[in-house]
């Protein structure tokens, strides 16, 4: 049976790209695994290389002053390196989800962190607007798309300090000016590839700036001068996430397949609004492209939804325990067939209630 995967992360990965990570497995040179050859080999070095240009090129940062790196910790250790490098006075953070709240207690270890705005008042169902960005602080950090929540940031403020986001949850998925971002982070295994590697894109001159002394697997300025290789790196996360780029590349970047995004998003959403059977979580102006959550109007529906939903093969749609109900992610390899199969579920569900 055809499987609908609709996991928050890991998630679904194109199939052209599993069945080249895997087929690397087995034989990647010479009758050698990928997993066997050292990452110092011409072969891995062009991989880490390729990967880190395709991430900028895809990101329009090429000659622009950034650079790419592949790190390991996940997203959570950036909460801790984007404090411990940029971090001198005074950070402002915008507080719009568990992960975002997650970043200010890790740099809230240094620094009596400023919120310049929070929706924890609301449980996260929106984005806060209209707040001041003080012009004196060390940097702004935000959070682009909210995974468990499924809110997402439409427009970013102009701060007149470096701007550090999070973009785990929707980066590769729509088009931005990312140059107006100085730090951008995002663990791999949503939009990019496997566990294992954290992509941080960094504008070099908003270094070294810190008094503290950096130890070396934290410091940005380190990583940037060994290109990446200052240890050995994930190389299956990398090699994966490389093939990934070059098949997001092949789509037409960025710009094609956010239209693809639009539709799939389009479709789930006027499906929970016009099924009288469901309610949106999130505000609609906030609505995430990527996370769609949702409950049941009426839970005594519960049983007879998930059995469906069972039986159509879709996987992963359990919400959050913090939202409840249901979540449907719909990352870049999600087809817009498998978020069509979901909505006939929930349909169907509406002619047998
Ligand atoms: N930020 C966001 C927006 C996330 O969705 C996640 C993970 N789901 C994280 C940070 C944490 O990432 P990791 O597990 O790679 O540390």
């Amino acid at each position: 049976m055809k499987r609908h995967n609709f996991s928050a992360g890991p998630c679904v990965l194109p199939g052209s790209v599993l069945q080249k990570a895997s087929e690397a497995v087995i034989n990647f040179d010479n009758g050698l695994s990928l997993l066997e050859i050292s990452h110092r080999s011409k072969p891995f070095v062009d991989i880490m290389e390729n990967a880190r240009a395709l991430a900028l090129e895809l990101l329009g940062l090429e000659g622009k002053g950034y650079k790419a790196l592949f790190l390991q910790g996940g997203a959570s250790t950036q909460f801790l390196m984007v404090a411990l490098n940029m971090l001198e006075k005074r950070a402002g953070y915008l507080n719009t989800g568990t992960w975002s709240d997650k970043a200010i207690k890790e740099a809230r270890i240094y620094d009596d962190i400023y919120e310049v705005a929070s929706s924890k008042d609301a449980n996260y169902n929106y984005i806060p607007k209209g707040y001041d960005i003080p012009s004196d602080y060390d940097y702004f950090h935000c959070t682009s798309n909210n995974t468990i929540f499924g809110t997402q940031m439409k427009e970013f403020p102009n701060a007149p300090i470096p701007m550090v986001c999070d973009m785990s949850s929707d980066i590769f998925s729509r088009q931005l000016d990312f140059s107006k971002f100085d730090i951008i982070y995002a663990g791999a295994q949503k939009n990019m590839g496997p566990a294992g590697t954290t992509l941080v894109v960094i504008k070099e001159d908003v270094l070294g700036k810190v008094s503290r002394k950096i130890p070396s697997m934290m410091d940005y300025k380190v990583h940037i001068s060994k290109s990446s290789m200052f240890n050995t790196p994930p190389v299956f996360a990398v090699y994966t996430s490389m093939l990934t780029l070059e098949w997001l590349k092949g789509l037409g970047g960025i710009s094609a397949i956010e239209k693809e995004n639009e539709k799939k998003a389009q479709l789930i959403y006027s499906e929970i609004d016009l099924n009288p059977l469901f309610k949106g979580f999130a505000t609609k102006a906030d609505r995430s492209t990527m996370n769609a959550t949702f409950t049941l109007a009426n839970e005594d529906l519960k049983e007879t939804f998930e059995t469906m939903v069972k039986e159509a093969g879709i996987n992963g749609l359990n919400g959050h325990r913090s939202v409840g109900g249901y979540r449907a992610s719909m990352y870049n390899a999600l087809t817009l067939e498998s978020v069509g199969v979901l909505v006939d579920v929930m349909s169907e569900l509406e002619r047998k209630a």
